[in-house]
Order: C-alpha cells, then sequence, then structure tokens
C-alpha cells in the first residue's frame, strides 16, 4: 500500500444501485470454501485494517448490500447511514421504502446530509438531487479514511466519480471487481482519469477508455508507425466519454486509421 496508512478507521461504501444478479451472489451468498466475498471483506476491513466504522448512502444496490452486511456479520463494527436528503425512497416501490427504513433505524449515526427544496419542476428536481447526491458523497469522503466499493470499471456515473475523488485526494481502499471476480486495492489514479485517442491534425477520436489505456494504446500505435495520434484528458468527470457521436475517420486520418486489434502489443 505504499505510504498509504495501514488503519483504516472509517470506511465509506460506493458502488452501482443495479448489480447482476449473479455478482449479487458472489458478494453476498457464502459456499462451503467461505463466506461471501463482500462478508469476508467486511472482516478484513475489522481484522486487518483496524475498522471501528462504515459509512454507507443507503441506496439502492451496494449501499444497502454493504449497510446489511455490516449489521448482519460486522461484529462490533459500527454503521453510520449518510442519507442525501430526507426523500430519498420517496419514490421507490413499497418494500424498498421499507428495507430503507429498517437500515436506517438500525445504524449507529444518522447524518442527513441536505434540503431538496419542495414544488421543483421535474428538471429542476433531478439537478437538485444530483447535486445533494454529490454532496453527500463529499461529505462521506471527507469523514473517511478509505473506500470500499463495487465498480465494474465504468468510466462514468456517480460510483465512478466518487472513486475518481477519492484517489485524486490519495484515499486507500478496496474495490471489488465483478468481472475478475475478486476484490483488489483501488487502480491508480490514471486507470481512473477518463480520456480520448485522437488525431493530430483532424481532431478524429479514434477510441477512448482511462488515460492509462489510452496511453498504452497511443504508444503501442507509435511503435507500429502510426504516430500521429495523441492522447487527451476528458473534460466531464461527471458524465465521461460518450462513444457515441464523435466526429471519427475523415479523409484527413483515414490513412492513419488501423484496427486497434491488430497493432502489436
Ligand atoms: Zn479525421
Amino acid at each position: 500500500m505504499g505510504t498509504h496508512p495501514s488503519r483504516w478507521p472509517v470506511v465509506a461504501g460506493t458502488g452501482h444501485r443495479e448489480l447482476p444478479d449473479d455478482a449479487v451472489a458472489w458478494l453476498t451468498v457464502g459456499t462451503e470454501t467461505g463466506p461471501g466475498k463482500l462478508v469476508d471483506g467486511i472482516r478484513w476491513l475489522r481484522d486487518e485494517r483496524a475498522t471501528t466504522t462504515v459509512v454507507s448512502g443507503l441506496a439502492l444496490g451496494f449501499d444497502q448490500l454493504l449497510a446489511d452486511a455490516v449489521l448482519e456479520h460486522g461484529d462490533g463494527l459500527q454503521l453510520w447511514v449518510f442519507i442525501p436528503f430526507e426523500e430519498q425512497a420517496a419514490r421507490w416501490i413499497r418494500a424498498q421504502r421499507a428495507r430503507w427504513a429498517e437500515l436506517r433505524a438500525a445504524a449507529h449515526r444518522e447524518v442527513v446530509c441536505g434540503v431538496l427544496p419542495i414544488d421543483l419542476p421535474p428538471a429542476g428536481r433531478s439537478k437538485a438531487v444530483n447535486r445533494l447526491l454529490w454532496g453527500r458523497d463529499d461529505r462521506m469522503l471527507h469523514e473517511a479514511t478509505a473506500v470500499m466499493s463495487y465498480w465494474d470499471g465504468r468510466l462514468t456515473g456517480g460510483t465512478h466519480g466518487t472513486l475518481l475523488k477519492a484517489v485524486e485526494r490519495g484515499m486507500p481502499g478496496v474495490r471489488f471487481n465483478p468481472a475478475a471476480r475478486r476484490a483488489e486495492y483501488l487502480p491508480v489514479l490514471d486507470r481512473l482519469v477518463p480520456a480520448v485517442l485522437y488525431h493530430r491534425d483532424c481532431g478524429c477520436v479514434a477510441d477512448s477508455g482511462s488515460l492509462a489505456a489510452m496511453s498504452e494504446l497511443a504508444g503501442r500505435l507509435a511503435r507500429a508507425g502510426h504516430r500521429q495520434w495523441r492522447v487527451r484528458r476528458e473534460p466531464s468527470r461527471r458524465t465521461g466519454v460518450g462513444r457515441g457521436g464523435q466526429r471519427t475517420g475523415c479523409a484527413r486520418c483515414a490513412a492513419d486509421s488501423v484496427r486497434v486489434a491488430s497493432v502489436p502489443k
């Protein structure tokens, strides 16, 4: 872990709201050889990182799985819930609202981070909600030493944005990687920063991905004789890189275009 402190007293959770069923099973259901990965992770925090407190944002999906695991298997771990605004669950279905209320009531500490103005038009409401969600995430990171995340690798959305912010601040943590089916330390910053590969002369965008991935690709292209491709960071951190809608493959760069799969490693 380099210079990171090995004690993580307060750990903030961040993860996707929608998880495939097999990922939920991987996280929560034990097998003959051990408990679900999330239970494993909670115990590892407690025993190896001296964690005393886990903070959940109580959103649907990972936040609630995490809260649940802390309450059921934390064995002395405290659960804090940081609620973005009082009406967080107001538009959920009844069973979801009931579960949210249950977890909230069972928490050892509760913070309601902001106030949603009433009577906003739909567009204004969703803007205000987003602002409150980001504010809540900020507050969680501010109070935490480390992060526990379920991240599928997408460079867009709230989980990515929160992880990016945490790594920029130098916070340590662990990430459940569903594709690899393992828990790992947080990625380095260059693997979280969105970037595009573009042509020097015309600006056409050939590919998008993390700064690390695009830099690596540009290097491979250059070694294969395609030296006109450049990498730049994608400025919009909140929305990340869109794959569609970008100008690509004009007459000027056609000669330099090459199937990425055909570029030697
Ligand atoms: Zn072009």
